[in-house]
């Protein structure tokens, strides 16, 4: 069993995993329950010798691959859900569904991770040991990968022969407008940010604006805690280590003559890795609450937890590049020199299960990787041969890592 047809063979599949791709993107569904996407991948499943488990607390599919011989589990990672926000491609294949868009490229994942599941069935007798390929819905903030793990993703039991099969390595592909098309990239170590929610409400007392000395204006305090997190974050973090805390919200008052009661900040928090993490959440704590006591204001302090920090295992981000460069060669492989400060669910598997997060470039033919309309936006397009690269990618990361190919 060879790697090197496995491109080919993925490039036969690209005509139906473009219509897939495409009839996801037209229906496209937000968070952890859809139902439409749930039937498009089961019935381009139909046939293959998968077992078949669907999730009951999320519309997660976790399709299982018993190879013919013993050996470990490794598990593949595709998202399926799309963002509230209206599209503006002008594509034809565009969304149908009113403010709501596949802007991240997970119609992609489904549509790779299925085909892979195709790939990887046919060479089924010689798999030694399982592929389990996670189809998840929710990663856009509904923690849809944790809903599946609850629900016992991983507790693989016995193979029909008896043996044990753990899950022994994880990989997940997440394409990108702004990388080359067909290239792909990832690192050691941190490779996405945790994101945490930030949400503090200054309480002092209403009155009359030409007469703050008898209330007790909550605004510049406010302003000074904004002011405080930034000094909090450059004196106290180290650089090489780093955290973001943005306010983003800054609400207060109803008019020009009335001093408010309230004031109210949000803002998200981002780190690399838990120390810094938790160093942040602390700081923010102590400077609100610091500043408001200074001024004799009340202060509620939320900071609530997202996703954790996505952490690549050392060994297995270098063995993915080496399986990836064996399929679209080492000149296409980037070792991205920093982590990028979005954030994925996919951590919480990795925080059960040494693996990997790879990035697929997928810029559109004849754009500029530098100023392609990114994931997110609401003109957002990706090449669609890339999923080439990405679905035998997916498949020869399975083969690998089961020790099924000779290396
Ligand atoms: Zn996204
Ligand atoms: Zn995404």
């Amino acid at each position: 069993m060879e790697l090197d047809t496995l491109r080919d063979e993925a490039q036969d599949l690209l005509g139906e995993m473009v219509r897939l791709r495409r009839a996801l993107h037209s229906w496209p569904e937000v968070g952890n329950d859809l139902p439409i996407t749930r039937e498009h991948v089961l019935a381009a499943l139909e046939g293959l010798p998968l077992d078949l488990t669907l999730h009951e607390t999320t519309s997660g599919i976790a399709a299982v691959l018993d190879g013919g011989k013993p050996g470990p589990t490794v598990l593949l990672r595709g998202d399926m859900d799309a963002l509230p926000m209206p599209e503006a491609t002008g594509l034809e294949f565009a969304s149908r569904v009113e403010g709501q868009m596949h802007a991240c490229g997970h119609d992609t994942h489904t549509s790779m991770l299925v085909g892979a599941a195709k790939l990887l069935s046919a060479r089924r007798s010689e798999i030694p040991g399982r592929v389990l390929f996670m189809f998840q819905p929710g990663e856009e903030g509904f923690a849809g990968a944790r809903f599946m793990l609850d629900e016992g993703l991983l507790d693989m039991g016995p193979r029909p022969d008896g043996s044990a099969s753990p899950v022994t390595g994880a990989f997940a592909l997440h394409i990108t407008s702004s990388m080359p098309s067909g290239w792909v990239g990832t690192r050691q170590g941190a490779i996405m940010a945790s994101a945490d929610r930030l949400a503090i409400t200054v309480t002092g007392r209403g009155g009359h604006a030409s007469e703050p000395h008898r209330a007790l204006d909550p605004i510049p305090v406010a302003c000074e805690i904004v002011q405080a997190l930034q000094t909090m974050i450059t004196r106290s973090i180290d650089v090489f280590d780093p955290a973001v805390v943005t306010v983003a919200r800054i609400t207060a008052g109803t008019t020009n003559n009335v001093i408010p009661e309230f004031a109210e900040i949000e803002g998200t928090v981002r780190a690399v890795s838990e120390r810094t993490r938790a160093k942040v959440h602390d700081g923010i704590r102590r400077v609100a609450e610091g500043v408001a006591a200074a001024h004799g204001t009340d202060v509620t302090v939320d900071v609530i937890p997202g996703y954790p920090v996505t952490v690549n295992s050392d060994t297995f981000a270098t063995f993915a590049s080496g399986v990836a460069s064996e399929i679209i060669g080492a000149d296409r492989v980037l070792r991205l020199p920093n982590p990028v400060m979005g954030a994925e669910d996919f951590s919480y598997v990795l925080n059960e299960v040494p693996g990997t997060m790879m990035f697929l470039g997928g810029t559109p033919d004849g754009k500029d990787l530098a100023t392609a309309a990114p994931n997110h936006s609401n003109r957002v397009l990706f090449d669609e041969s890339a999923m080439v690269d990405g679905t035998a990618i997916y498949a020869a990361m399975a083969l690998r890592h089961l020790g099924g190919v000779p290396g």
